[in-house]
């Protein structure tokens, strides 16, 4: 994808410039050129492209202007994005991903100009666009982890039916958002993503490789020495670096995938602490995701010179093991293990984070969250678990207790928004990927509800004059919603059709339910079950089964699969975005997700602020 100035020269038109042959210059009878190369999007001289100008004699009177005959170079280049053209921070101009999403934001706000009529002009006939830069004063990512386009309709019914009604014309808080618009979810090597390489691009604004963490393409997975000099610089980054308050929470461990490629650099997202590490790449240098979190703070001053931030004001999650060495000494009070922690280097990242943030507060329960004074603390760090939290409709048996996503979502913005500059908060459901993986519906549709909830505490805490929130999924799961149920019919049920009160039968003779995977562990009965995960302790049981005398909507039923897999997979699908606020207008069409990076950063002006920082 790299562009090179020779490839470029190859093919240029060339201008020869009659009534020269006597010129000041003084070079008697040679021919002055000019050649003109158009540059593409992602050009180093020109970020959103133009025109390179080169000029001299032609020594050689070939007609042509050959590379040792240029005497000048100039360059006419494309109207930019103002708000990131001269972005010290942004190494990523060059990135083509990076341009061409730039381009698609300044034909997205036109498109809308055009939409609403008001076209205005600039003197010289230009389109004077919206002024969107800055307008957002706080922004909020959420990302539904695996919940693509089924999920959010299914979960929608299902909200819908628990409060009584028929549940399809039903909406959850996001669907009443006003702007929305597709994202297109592929990795820079994958037809079909994970999380890693999504979440870098909507945190990062370029696409990149699968598995890798808040670094560019041009990277090795797994190879440490390829990280310098392919780190990518995040929105919250961003947002700390122009002094605003940065959180972030998950009900995933606070290491994994998605929360990691808004703080970490990693050639691998399974470096999540030095256990999980090749020997080669602990002592080429390479730090573990946990350590980069409690060091986020130097590590992002270590970067730029002179650049003084205060951390990460909040962070929630799981994840505990590892930030805890592998010693029982250091087991939490409510440790389900009989060693909790998974660190082979000693270290208590807990106590270093302490450390780090003399005013900080360190949680583990639900009495310690409960007890959290929102106006007083400055640094809050909750660990909940020793792995990823609980489903939400498995929380009430976490041994001590522990808050849900939207507890979460309220307690973070009553912190962070103490701050009169503003504030970046990404909020992950994570384990709506984890249910779906496991075959199981009814997890998924209830954390997707969970979800939802968070979103619309946010919605209640904050003013859309002055927040963007984004809701968005990083990609999608096989998961569909098959036959010809009636209306209201539920959806965890069995297919009825119209005018039934019978099951529908398939060509076997049996019924079979509206919602289904493609493939996975397949079918369960684990009746009152609420977790999920139960499933990977038994023999995986694919194909059809006979779910005449079975209650499909329990919470421990787990729907058919057809294709037999150790984990039900991610789906290659569109996924939808979701917008409210400053700049949510543009979101809308359909999207390299990486448009989402530029979005934000946009709205929040969150580059320039923080160039000015520098
Ligand atoms: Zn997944």
């Amino acid at each position: 994808m790299k562009l090179t100035k020779l490839s470029l020269v190859i093919g240029t038109a060339l201008l020869a410039i009659a009534g020269c042959d006597d010129g000041d210059d003084g070079d008697n009878g040679l021919t002055s050129l000019i050649a003109q190369t158009q540059l593409e999007v992602g050009d180093t001289n020109c970020p959103n492209g133009g025109t390179q100008v080169q000029s001299g004699l032609d020594n050689n009177t070939n007609g042509t202007l050959d590379a040792d005959e240029v005497l000048d170079t100039s360059y006419v280049c494309s109207a930019g994005n103002t708000s990131v053209a001269t972005a010290e921070l942004l190494t990523t101009l060059n990135n083509p991903w990076f341009g061409a999403a730039q381009n698609k934001i300044a034909e997205a706000k036109s498109v809308w100009q055009q939409v609403i009529g008001t076209q205005p002009r600039s003197a010289n006939g230009g389109v004077v666009t919206t002024k969107v830069a800055g307008k957002a004063k706080n922004v909020i990512l959420f990302v539904g982890d695996g919940m693509g386009i089924s999920t959010v309709t299914a979960a929608r019914i299902l909200e819908g039916q628990m409060q009584g009604g028929n549940g399809e014309e039903h909406m959850l808080s996001f669907d009443m958002m006003p702007f929305a618009g597709l994202a297109k979810t592929y990795n820079v090597d994958a037809q079909t993503p994970d999380s890693a390489g999504t979440m870098t691009a909507m945190m990062s604004g370029v696409k990149t490789d699968v598995g890798v963490i808040g670094v560019d393409e041009d990277i090795e997975r797994g190879d440490c020495a390829t990280v310098a000099g392919n780190e990518l610089v995040t929105a919250l980054e961003l947002a700390e670096i122009a002094g605003k308050s940065t959180g972030l929470i998950s009900t995933a461990r606070i290491t994994h995938a998605t929360p990691a490629a808004t703080y970490a650099k990693s050639a691998d997202r399974n470096w999540e602490d030095v256990s999980d590490m090749p020997e080669a790449a602990v002592v080429a240098g390479c730090e573990d995701i946990a350590a980069q979190l409690v060091n986020f703070e130097s590590l992002l001053e270590s970067r730029y010179a002179g650049l003084d931030v205060d951390g990460l004001e909040v962070v929630m999650g799981g994840g505990r093991r590892h930030f805890l060495p592998k010693d029982a000494m250091y087991n939490s009070p409510d440790a389900v293990s009989s060693v909790e922690g998974d660190r082979t280097d000693g270290r208590d990242l807990t106590a270093e984070w302490q450390a780090n943030h003399m005013d900080g507060v360190y949680i583990y329960d639900q009495s310690g969250f409960d007890a959290v004074d929102t106006e007083t603390t400055a640094h809050l760090f909750g660990l909940f678990n020793e792995s990823h939290m609980q489903y939400e409709a498995d929380r009430a048996n976490d041994v001590a207790g522990e808050p849900s996503l939207s507890e979460m979502t309220s307690k973070a913005i009553q912190v962070l928004d103490n701050n009169e500059d503003g504030f970046f908060l990404m909020v992950e459901s994570g384990r709506i990927d984890h249910a779906h993986h496991a075959g199981s519906a009814y997890n998924a549709l209830t954390d997707t509800i969970e979800f939802a909830k968070a979103v619309e505490a946010a919605l209640a805490l904050t003013n859309d004059e002055e927040t963007l929130i984004i809701v968005t999924a990083d990609h999608s799961h096989v998961f569909t919603i098959a036959g010809y149920p009636k209306r209201g019919n539920p959806i965890l049920g069995k297919v009825v059709g119209i005018g039934s009160d019978e099951p529908t039968t398939a060509s076997d003779g049996m019924p079979y339910t509206t919602l289904g995977y493609t493939n996975g562990r397949g079918f369960r009965n684990l009746g009152a079950e609420t977790n999920a995960d139960a499933t990977y302790g038994l023999d995986p049981a694919a194909g059809r089964q006979d779910l005449g005398d079975v209650d499909t909507t329990s919470p421990g039923f787990h729907q058919e699969a057809l294709v037999p897999m150790s984990s039900e997979t991610h789906a290659g699908e569109d996924v939808g975005i979701y917008a409210q606020g400053p700049g949510a207008f543009l979101v809308n069409g359909t999207n390299e997700q990486n448009m989402i990076f530029h979005i934000m950063n946009l709205s929040g002006n969150l580059a320039e602020q923080a160039n000015a920082k520098l």
